[in-house]
């Protein structure tokens, strides 16, 4: 079973998910609304076309067989407390869980702020749901996951046996709060409690002289078993250096998990070629099969395709039957 781990949506209805006015106006929101034909910018008619847009990508991006779509928790102080003010993209874990409900190629990625004090029994709560992971972006909502406060949090990932998906790395579609959070180096309470970590990106940097948490990463994937990386959005031209790192060397080769990044836009790296990067560019109009069809011509093996789909415990489907040709 090939699975991206890691697909974006967005929701703008109350119970559904917000997208502030800062967010809706940015240059990359313009830019994915435009390039993805999304007219409305705002509420129901935005959330339909935006999640029509989703399933028609995760559909047409065979061989994917399944993506895991995200929900997006809130920003919270360190007391608890929502902070609304700086919360500037939410998607509901009951969003993305009704959505998975109905559609058999997605599955629900929860997210749940640790400092939140339903924070445990909001996770229960996804798992009961069907979650088959949990996603957190610490630099957005702004958290350190080496604090204390995660601790319990850990435990109970552990218990479920639920990959946590934590972005590591640069990252600048969303507001920063705090980037010191960027570094896989914090995530090492979680290793040691046992739960199964995949750090988004592999560290990557977003843009030149930012600083790189490859090395951490790849240092910590040879130390720790349970530590995995994914490979979303690392056709962007800023990110597609990890490449060159990541596929040579054996060990963190065997920690490469299947990720797209949607919305992201991908880039076919030159790494593949000119001429065929040039041609995946022009023809493929799926970004999500565009990634795929990419990091096929890169030379990612057969466990690299299958590796999430173990890593989430999901079932393999039979074996597909090719009829016989006729005549
Ligand atoms: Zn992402």
């Amino acid at each position: 079973m090939i699975i991206d781990c890691h697909v974006h949506a967005c929701a703008d209805t109350p119970g559904h998910g917000l997208l502030s006015s800062r967010l809706r106006r940015s240059l990359t929101a313009r830019f994915m609304r435009w390039r993805l034909g999304i007219s409305a910018s705002a509420g129901e008619p935005f959330e339909r076309a935006a999640e029509a847009r989703l399933l028609e990508t995760i559909d047409g991006a065979r061989p994917l067989d399944a993506a895991v779509v995200l929900a997006f928790d809130a920003v919270y102080e360190p007391e608890g407390r929502l902070d609304a003010d700086n919360t500037h993209l939410y998607v509901s874990n009951d969003y993305v869980a009704d959505l998975a409900a109905r559609h058999p190629r997605v599955l629900f990625g929860a997210s749940v702020h640790p400092y939140r004090k339903d924070a445990l029994l909001e996770l229960d709560r996804c798992v009961h749901r069907g979650a088959v992971l949990l996603k957190w972006l610490p630099i957005v909502q702004n958290f350190n996951p080496a604090d204390d406060r995660c601790l319990p949090f850990y435990e109970a990932l552990a218990h479920h046996r639920l990959p946590l998906l934590c972005h590591t790395g640069g990252e600048r579609a969303l507001p920063n709060l705090n980037r010191a959070y960027a570094d896989p180096a914090l995530l090492l309470p979680a290793l040691r409690k046992g739960v199964t970590v995949i750090a988004a990106h592999c560290g990557t940097r977003d843009r030149l002289l930012a600083t790189d948490f490859i090395p951490t990463f790849v240092r910590l994937a040879r130390q720790h078993e349970n530590l995995y990386g994914d490979t979303a959005a690392l056709n962007l031209p800023t990110r597609s250096y990890a490449y060159d790192v990541i596929l040579r060397d054996e060990v963190v080769r065997r920690k490469l998990v299947h990720g797209s990044d949607w919305p992201i836009i991908p880039i076919p790296t030159r790494r593949i070629g000119w001429r065929p990067a040039w041609r995946l560019l022009w023809r493929e109009k799926n970004w999500m099969r565009r990634d795929l069809l990419t990091k096929q011509q890169l030379g990612f093996d057969d466990a690299y395709w299958h590796r999430g789909a173990a890593l989430l415990r999901l079932p393999r489907p039979a074996v597909e039957v090719v009829p016989a040709p006729r005549g």
